[in-house]
């Protein structure tokens, strides 16, 4: 049987799993399963060549029991509406879990970033937010950034908000630019994050992490932190990286400011000097102590599982693993630091932003650091002791950590 790669199926198999071990209410279960709200838009945006594009965009408000609904914006060319509710569920499960009082959303518009010119993106931002004002708002839903969105599109995005209400409003958007309102820390948070996590699963199975070794998957903000942040604070030795074009490895550890110089002339990771180009699934299979997926959904899967050799598979990205490949890790005993987890630094620095913008008054990045670090640590742990307290493996208690915490706030409020 081929495996079911929707990322929403995928999303809701995980919660009927978790909700199985809880023996959660059923009444419960179903409303859980899928999104409060969500929303379809068509955007005209007039190109530079003069004629009027129509592209297809959504918001979902998956749930927000626990607070105003939180989740970043998705520029991708393969978006779909099943792709932004599982990923709107995700950050369901990330703000509970990581213990922020914020819901979970996300949104998405069908489009390729790369092929558009910077008016192009700024007309389609601010129509996607002329599309969606409406319906959120810091007290309601607070966007930020994801896969082919930036700080700049926050700004125009940010800009376009205030202009339709009249007013400044900076915490509507988080992931925004410092001048306007923006957090110290926010750009490398989710990087920044994953590494608290690698510190601490490296302490439980007794790993050192100077001069172990790494590969990472996906160049963009994530994984490009990654990679400076694993080489600077802890040493690793980070043999292969890779884009969506290519992958490049050296056994001797690839230096971060040469593939960042490689990325800024070419925009590639591929043909940086002293580096062999390998493939892409390869670097997936590489003989690592970590693997880091920092690209896209559905890279680990029934197919290739097997050939995993990496002691801790740590998930920056959102879905990396399928539920078959789970199965095969837990078998080869691979560690995972699921993503719901594993990625919750920048939510959490996008909370941070959102009560400095409350307070208009700003958080050094020391501040900043030490606070994501304690977020962190405290959310690894309350998963690993739920794993050690259940006997079920790390993805499985998060789940149970996160479903329970957001029933508690729907049964609260007398929902179900
Ligand atoms: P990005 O657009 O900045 O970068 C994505 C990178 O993945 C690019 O280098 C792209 O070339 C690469 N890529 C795409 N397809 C690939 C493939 N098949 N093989 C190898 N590389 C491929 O996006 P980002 O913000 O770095 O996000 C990466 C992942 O992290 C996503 O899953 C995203 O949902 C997740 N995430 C991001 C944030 C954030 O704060 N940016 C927070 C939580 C989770």
């Amino acid at each position: 049987m081929t495996e079911n790669l929707n990322p929403f199926a995928i999303a809701q198999a995980q919660l009927d799993m978790a909700a199985g071990i809880l023996q959660l209410d059923p009444d419960m279960h179903a409303f859980l399963r899928q999104p409060m709200r969500e929303f379809h838009f068509s955007i005209p945006v007039r190109m530079d060549d003069g004629h009027v594009q129509t592209f297809r965009a959504f918001r979902v408000q998956y749930n927000d029991a626990r607070g105003p609904a939180k989740g970043g914006i998705r520029f991708h060319p393969d978006e779909t509406i099943d792709t932004v509710r599982a990923l709107a569920a995700w950050m369901t499960w990330k703000t509970a879990v990581s213990d922020v009082p914020l819901g979970g959303g996300k949104g998405g518009v069908v489009c390729n970033p790369r092929n558009m010119s910077a008016g192009e993106l700024e007309r389609l931002s601010r129509g996607y937010m002329r599309a969606v004002a409406r319906f959120i708002g810091p007290e309601r839903d607070v966007p930020a950034p994801d896969v082919g969105t930036t700080p700049q599109i926050m700004a125009w995005m940010l800009d376009e908000y205030e202009v339709i209400n009249g007013h400044h409003e900076p915490g509507v958007i988080t992931g925004k630019p410092l001048m306007l309102g923006g957090s110290a820390g926010r750009t490398p948070a989710t990087a920044m994050g994953g590494m608290v996590t690698i510190r601490e699963a490296a302490k439980l199975l007794g790993m050192t992490l100077n001069g172990a070794t790494a590969a990472i998957q996906g160049y963009g903000n994530v994984g490009s932190y990654a990679h400076r942040l694993a080489h600077d604070l802890f040493g690793l030795k980070v043999v292969a990286v890779s884009d969506e074009f290519g992958a490049i490895y050296n056994a001797n550890g690839l230096d971060p400011a040469a593939v960042g110089n490689q990325m800024r002339r070419t925009g590639k990771v591929s043909g940086l000097p002293d580096s062999e180009e390998i493939g892409n699934a390869q670097l997936l299979e590489l003989p690592v102590d970590i693997l880091i997926p920092a690209a896209i959904e559905n890279q680990l899967t029934g197919a290739n599982a097997d050939r995993i050799q990496a002691k801790i598979v740590a998930e920056l990205a959102n879905g990396p693993t399928t539920p078959e490949a789970d199965q095969i890790f837990r078998q080869k005993g691979i560690y995972t630091i699921p993503d719901f987890l594993c990625n919750a630094g920048g939510v959490s620095v996008s909370y941070f932003e959102m009560v400095q913008n409350t307070y208009g008054y700003y958080w050094t990045d020391e501040v900043v650091q030490e606070r994501l670090d304690q977020k962190m640590t405290t959310a690894f742990h309350a998963v690993h002791n739920m794993a050690e307290a259940q006997g079920v493996e790390t993805r499985m208690a998060a789940y149970l950590v996160a479903v329970n915490r957001v029933a508690e706030a729907v049964r609260a409020r007398g929902w179900v």
